[in-house]
């Protein structure tokens, strides 16, 4: 090929970007191509709507891929230039005279021929410069994708946690407001305790709003730092052959210090600070074995209602549909004050509390989450939840161990559940007003089935 065809077959290999021969060429819906890193880089940083950098056509396929025949051309093309850079370029070994047109991958140097046949280099594989650097190239864009991919999946916890940010605040007013309800129903003399009440919440909830921030700040430091790694391997990977081949080892070394970062969500748990007297309290009144129709099956929980809501903590509230052992009150309440009791020691997966209307079919229990006031635990990765129905509302407070109590106060419209070993208030759904017979309500999911 003379230099004038190949220049101009090499302008139409150009990525208007960068200006260089295509890395991993993408065709967008406008026809126009650029290399991958480059089209990433560029609509990460203007967001939405993803639009060509040349023609400002809007594309619409969130997954590119590679064009496959553009990027067997640019191959050719580099080669095409490689051979002519080579020539004007190349190294000489001056032990032998000749071209040091090989490279050695375990050694990382370039070598001549004669050099490549010495003892030290017997089990190794030397490999021509050109196809030792796509080679390397091709190695670079695969780090290069899970890099993206990691910096991706940072984002996404990223945006949980300054949501979770945002819920944990909202809850903490709301939390007050439990507190005060709390002291002021059922124990209007102990106004010093709920003070200290109320100071202990106000200097926990600062403190786990402090490590939020500080996780925030952390983890938009790493999404940039692989941002600004990625963009180095982008150079990396559109340098000369020769000087590609000599950075390899420590540009893997560099990634691979990025991939250990792992991103730690916060898990923000308020103490549940116990209330004087409150056993006593509520044991007037108590009601027992109000659980009784039950079923054990393999039932699937309409959860509809929770699914769609809106979820504040960002967390699957999909039901696996396994075997769960579910209760409830063959009579409804619809006055006066009941409180009873529940053991729910071994289990991850539980919903109690109240409900309006239960209907049953062979396998699907349905409950309308409208009606219901129902305090859920469930375990994700792990980590355990505690959340409240209508609207979903996850309850940050720590998880209880052991029994756990539901009261629900028809009269005033209020249902709250109480940790009994600690005797302190997990959570209260406030004043409202009922108009509808509630019946109690407990449900035991797998995997620990009595
Ligand atoms: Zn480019
Ligand atoms: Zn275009
Ligand atoms: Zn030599
Ligand atoms: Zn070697």
């Amino acid at each position: 090929m003379d230099s004038d065809t190949l220049e101009t077959f090499q302008q139409e290999l150009t990525c208007s970007i960068c200006m260089n021969c295509f890395l991993d060429p993408v065709t967008i819906d406008c026809g126009h191509s650029f290399c991958r890193p480059c089209l990433s880089l560029c609509w990460e940083e203007y967001q939405t709507p993803r639009s060509c950098p040349e023609c400002r056509g809007i594309s619409e396929r969130p997954d590119l891929k590679t064009n496959i025949a553009l990027k067997r051309l640019t191959f050719l093309a580099r080669q095409a230039r490689a051979d002519h850079d080579h020539r004007s370029e190349e190294q000489i070994c001056e032990t032998h005279q000749e071209a040091r047109g090989l490279f050695c991958e375990a050694d990382q140097t370039l070598l001549c021929g004669p050099c490549s046949e010495r003892p030290e280099h017997a089990a190794h594989s030397h490999s021509p410069i050109h196809r030792a650097a796509e080679e390397s190239r091709e190695k670079f864009l695969k780090r290069m994708g899970s890099l993206w991919k990691k910096r991706e999946e940072m984002q996404l916890i990223l945006n949980q946690e300054a949501k979770k940010t945002w819920s944990f605040k909202k809850y903490v007013v709301l939390r007050k407001l439990m507190i005060k309800f709390e002291y002021q129903r059922r124990h209007p003399l102990l106004q010093e305790e709920e003070k200290l009440h109320l100071e202990a919440l106000k200097k926990e909830a600062k403190e786990i709003c402090l490590q939020l921030k500080e996780n925030v700040f952390r983890m938009t430091q790493q999404r940039e730092s692989l941002k600004e790694m990625y963009r180095k391997l982008t150079e990396m990977c559109h340098k000369p052959d020769t000087e590609l081949l000599q950075a390899m080892g420590n540009v893997l070394e560099m990634t691979n210090l990025a991939h250990m970062q792992k991103p730690q969500p916060v898990n923000p748990e308020l103490t549940c600070w116990p209330v004087t007297g409150i056993q006593d309290m509520l044991n007037n009144f108590r009601v027992d074995n109000v659980l009784t129709q039950t079923t054990i099956h393999h039932v699937s929980l309409d959860d509809a209602s929770v699914m769609s809501g809106d979820d504040p903590h960002g967390l699957s509230r999909q039901v696996d549909g396994g075997e769960s052992f579910v209760a409830w009150g063959a009579q409804a309440f619809t006055s006066g004050r009941h409180y009873w009791e529940l053991d729910v020691t071994p289990f991850s997966n539980w919903i109690l509390g109240v409900t309006k209307d239960i209907l049953t079919s062979d396998t699907i229990i349905h409950i309308n989450y409208e009606e219901a006031f129902l305090l859920f635990s469930e375990k994700v990765n792990d980590q355990y939840s505690l959340f409240t129905n209508s609207p979903p509302l996850v309850q940050f407070v720590k998880r209880p161990l052991g029994r756990i109590g539901v009261f629900l106060d028809y009269d005033n419209g209020a249902v709250s559940f109480y940790d009994v070993s600690r005797g302190s208030l997990i959570c209260s759904f406030l004043p409202s007003s009922f108009s509808y017979p509630l019946k109690p309500f407990l449900c035991l999911r797998s995997p620990l089935i009595i």
